[in-house]
C-alpha cells in the first residue's frame, strides 16, 4: 500500500505490559484499529482500560510490548519525527509567558520555520480556532477554553494528518465543552485531519466521532465499535435527533451490557 492511501493508524494485535514492583499490569492486549485518512474515531471506556496508553503508543510516546503500529503506513517512530501528528490533553499546557500568537508558534519555531511564514501560519491557525483578536493576549487572560482552542491551533500548527487528542474538554463546563465539539468537527473537516480522541463522555464520542470504540478494563482491549454514520456536517440540531439518541443508547449498552441481557441473567 502506499503511503498516500494508508490508514492514519493501523494497530494490529497491539499489547501493552508495565511491569511494576509488585506485578505485571496488562494495561492493553490484542488491539486490533484502523482508523482511515481523515475518519474520526473516540476511544471510550471506565478509567484505567488503557485510552491514554493506547494514545501514548500511537504518538511513540512509549512502545507496545507486542503486535505493530503504523502511521500512514510507516511505524510510529518515523510519523513521529515528520511531525505526521499533534495533540492536546486535558491541560492545555500554554506558556504564561508568550502570547497566544507565540504559544501557536512554538512548533514552528522549534521546527526552523522562517519568521514571516510563521506570522502567516499563526494568523490563518488563530482564524480557524476563532481566535485572531486575541493573538496578543496571554494564556491567564484567556477562559478555560479559549486556552483549549489555543492548545488544538498549536497541536495543528505542522499541519498534521492526524490529531490526537486526550480528554481536551475534560475540565471545561457542560456549555463550553459542547460550543467546543462543535468547533472541533468543523475543524477537522476544514484540515482533513484524522482525529483519535479520547474521552470519558458518551454523548461528546456519539457527536464527534464517525465510530466510537469501546474498550474495556484488566485486560485493555476494544469490545465494541459503534458506528454513528452521520457524516461530515454536525450542527446542535443532532443532538436531538433520533439517530443520535439511538446512538447514544447503543453505545452506553455496549459499555454497560445490554439492558435485555442483564434481564435474563436474572
Ligand atoms: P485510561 O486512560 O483508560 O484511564 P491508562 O491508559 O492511563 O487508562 O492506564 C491503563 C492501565 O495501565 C491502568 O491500570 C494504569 O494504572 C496502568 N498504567 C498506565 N501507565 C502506567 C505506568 N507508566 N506504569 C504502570 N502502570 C501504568
Ligand atoms: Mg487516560
Amino acid at each position: 500500500m502506499t503511503e498516500a492511501t494508508a490508514p492514519a493508524v493501523r494497530a494490529s494485535g497491539v499489547g501493552k505490559v508495565f511491569a511494576t514492583r509488585t506485578d505485571d499490569v496488562i494495561a492493553l492486549t490484542g488491539v486490533d484499529l484502523e482508523v482511515a485518512a481523515g475518519e474520526f474515531v473516540s476511544l471510550i471506556g471506565p478509567s484505567g482500560c488503557g485510552k491514554s496508553t493506547l494514545l501514548r503508543l500511537i504518538a511513540d510516546l512509549d512502545g507496545a510490548s507486542s503486535g505493530t503500529l503504523e502511521i500512514f503506513g510507516r511505524p510510529a517512530a518515523d510519523a513521529r519525527r515528520a511531525q505526521d501528528y499533534g495533540m492536546a490533553f486535558q491541560q492545555a499546557g500554554l506558556l504564561p509567558w508568550r502570547t497566544v500568537g507565540a504559544n501557536i508558534a512554538l512548533p514552528l519555531e522549534v521546527h526552523g520555520v522562517g519568521k514571516a511564514e510563521r506570522a502567516a501560519r499563526v494568523a490563518e491557525l488563530a482564524a480557524l480556532v476563532g481566535l485572531t483578536e486575541f493573538v496578543d493576549r496571554y494564556p491567564d487572560q484567556l477562559s478555560g477554553g479559549m486556552q483549549q482552542r489555543v492548545a488544538i491551533a498549536r497541536a495543528l500548527a505542522s499541519r498534521p494528518r492526524l490529531l490526537l487528542m486526550d480528554e481536551p474538554f475534560g475540565a471545561l463546563d457542560e456549555m463550553t465543552r459542547e460550543y467546543l465539539q462543535g468547533e472541533l468537527t468543523r475543524i477537522a473537516a476544514e484540515t482533513g485531519a484524522a482525529v483519535v480522541f479520547v474521552t470519558h463522555s458518551i454523548p461528546e464520542a456519539v457527536f464527534l466521532s464517525d465510530r466510537v470504540v469501546v474498550m474495556s478494563p484488566r485486560p485493555g482491549r476494544i469490545t465494541d465499535i459503534v458506528t454513528t454514520g452521520f457524516g461530515p456536517l454536525r450542527d446542535e440540531r443532532l443532538r436531538e435527533s433520533p439517530d443520535y439518541f439511538a446512538r447514544v443508547t447503543a453505545v452506553r449498552e455496549a459499555l454497560h451490557g445490554a439492558p435485555v441481557e442483564r434481564a435474563n441473567e436474572r
